[in-house]
């Protein structure tokens, strides 16, 4: 591993400045959970580290009138400790619990959980230079593509590996995002990026803009929410599929539903036809196979990850008929 330096700034306007044009040279790191084995790996190597763990009081969960914040730098558990989250959001309680290990969720973060990188074998094999690296071609396409995408691919076939994410977007989260000279604020589900629309990163943040804040709206009366994570091991692992589910019924009469997957595209992948198919109808096994089976239509399997579709449709069976029992 090359030697780096360490920054440790004391706050974000100061990190973003010391990030600001150092592109392939800074990275800001946060719990460093999956900065530091990329570091380890030979995947990048940064000149110096921005540690954003040096910034105090990022790392808080609180409700301001309508609004629950939460700071880029709370770590992943304390979502899981946290009594307005678990209350108001099942769907994201769920998907903290779901993630990595209760080490990894001590120290990895909101914000880094957000930012980090694809988990593709090819992605981190340092020898291979593949067309997220800057290559010419995605070797996934007609390689081993067991875990990769089935929506969105084209370009490279990678999976966003966030199980936050799907769940947050899923409340209809915002971001505030902030750089050496201004703060803005963007919808979640317009920071992820496809690979088509930018080669080299999963989402808009340019070099010199750090993620600062999440916030969500309250839940609408008798909202229901839940996150199903499917996965290959019982202990730790990225999801192959997952669902964010949060929806409002009469009964078992689907008035509102708003479906959001992980695992299954390089973004988080909203299912909107799906959605479209089952407002207004009734929950059932077949009800949600055939918006499922809609929606899947759009797929685009490859030789090893067809397996994908049937867990589709299975989570979204699960996941939408447990939230009427
Ligand atoms: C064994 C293992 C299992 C894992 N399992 C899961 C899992 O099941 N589900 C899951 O979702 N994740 C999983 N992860 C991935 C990840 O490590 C954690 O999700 C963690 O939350 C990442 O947070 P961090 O603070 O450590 O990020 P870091 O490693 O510090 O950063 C990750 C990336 O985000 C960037 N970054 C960090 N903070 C900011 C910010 N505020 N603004 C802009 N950029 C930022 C960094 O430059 C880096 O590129 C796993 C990781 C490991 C090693």
């Amino acid at each position: 591993m090359k030697n780096f330096k360490i920054a440790l700034p004391l706050d974000f306007k100061q990190a973003a400045n010391l990030l600001a044009g150092k592109q392939a040279k800074f990275y800001p790191m946060a719990g460093g959970t999956d900065l530091l084995d990329e570091i380890k790996n030979g995947i990048i190597s940064p000149e110096a580290v921005v540690d954003l763990t040096s910034i105090p009081a990022m790392s808080f969960i609180r409700q301001d009138k309508n609004t629950i914040r939460i700071g880029a730098l709370t770590p992943v558990d304390a979502l899981i400790e946290s009594s307005l989250i678990e209350n108001n959001y099942p769907v994201l309680h769920q998907a903290a619990l779901s993630l990595a290990t209760p080490q990894l969720r001590n120290v990895g973060t909101v914000g880094g959980n957000l930012c980090q990188h694809p988990r593709c074998w090819y992605y981190r094999d340092p020898q291979i230079l593949c067309w997220r690296k800057g290559g010419e071609d995605c070797f996934a396409y007609a390689g081993k593509n067991k875990y990769h995408a089935i929506f969105g691919g084209e370009m490279c076939f990678i999976v966003h590996p966030s199980d936050l994410a799907p769940a947050l977007i899923c409340l209809d989260a915002d971001v505030f995002i902030i750089s050496a000279d201004k703060e803005k604020k963007t919808k979640l589900s317009d920071f992820f990026q496809l690979p088509q629309d930018n080669k080299r990163g999963e989402n808009i943040l340019e070099q010199g803009e750090l993620l600062k804040e999440i916030t969500l709206p309250l839940p609408k009366k008798d909202e229901k929410s839940i996150y199903l994570k499917l996965k290959e091991r019982s202990t730790w692992d990225f999801a192959v599929v997952s669902a964010a589910v949060r929806g409002k019924f009469s009964g078992k009469k689907i008035d509102d539903i708003r479906i959001v997957l992980g695992g299954i595209a390089p973004i988080p992948w909203r299912l909107d036809k799906a959605e479209k198919y089952l407002k207004g109808k009734i929950v059932s096994d077949e009800s949600i196979r055939t918006a499922a089976r809609e929606a899947l239509k759009d797929a685009a399997s490859l030789d090893d990850n067809a397996y994908k579709l049937d867990l589709v449709e299975a989570a979204l069976v699960h996941a939408v008929s447990s939230l009427t029992e």
